[in-house]
């Protein structure tokens, strides 16, 4: 059994309903269906493509599935809310990204863990603050070392039901 987070993000088909719905998908692969997940943050689009702003949370479960396992379930529920692969980091209906595995480190040609952008991108860092404080990355890094106040700034709570 191992504890992992996963990121959450949509900015298409009514995002705040695509992460609920996605939140039930996770629970049906966390053991005892059991989950924490953050509250929802707006944030603005990474890179140059025009779109709409993102609706962002992080979760944290138990899982039996091994990594390449749990990539692959996250895949299908992208799949089966829709995610159409078009242009790198363009909108999407839900992108679900393996942020930590335990404290693993994986790299194989599907599967980067940690994420490689984590550690930049304030809407996973302060979604995941909110729910894990105290968090030591595998690197052996403090997640609170990695917030800065420009970071909080960035990102506004949003209710989680539309
Ligand atoms: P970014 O990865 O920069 O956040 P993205 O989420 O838009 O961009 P995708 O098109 O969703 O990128 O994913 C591209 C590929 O990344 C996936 O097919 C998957 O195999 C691979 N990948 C590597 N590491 C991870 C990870 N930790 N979580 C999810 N996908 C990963
Ligand atoms: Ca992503
Ligand atoms: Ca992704």
């Amino acid at each position: 059994m191992t504890l992992v987070y996963v990121a959450l993000g949509a900015n298409l088909a009514d995002p705040v309903q695509q992460l609920n719905q996605a939140v039930v998908a996770l629970k049906k692969i966390a053991i005892t269906g059991e989950i924490t997940v953050s509250s929802y943050y707006s944030s603005t689009p990474m890179g140059d493509v025009v779109q709409p702003d993102y609706v962002n949370a992080v979760a944290c479960f138990n899982t039996q599935l091994d990594p390449i396992e749990l990539l692959n379930s996250l895949q299908e529920i992208e799949q089966r809310q829709g995610r159409v692969r078009n242009e790198r980091w363009g909108p999407r209906t839900l992108d679900l990204d393996l942020l930590l595995y335990g404290l693993d480190t994986i790299d194989l040609p599907r599967l980067r863990v940690p994420h490689y952008g984590m550690k930049e991108r304030s809407f996973v860092l302060i979604p995941l603050a909110e729910i894990a404080e105290d968090l030591i990355l595998p690197c052996h890094q403090a997640l609170k070392s990695l917030l800065t106040p420009e970071m909080r700034r960035s990102l506004h709570k949003i209710p989680n039901r539309n």
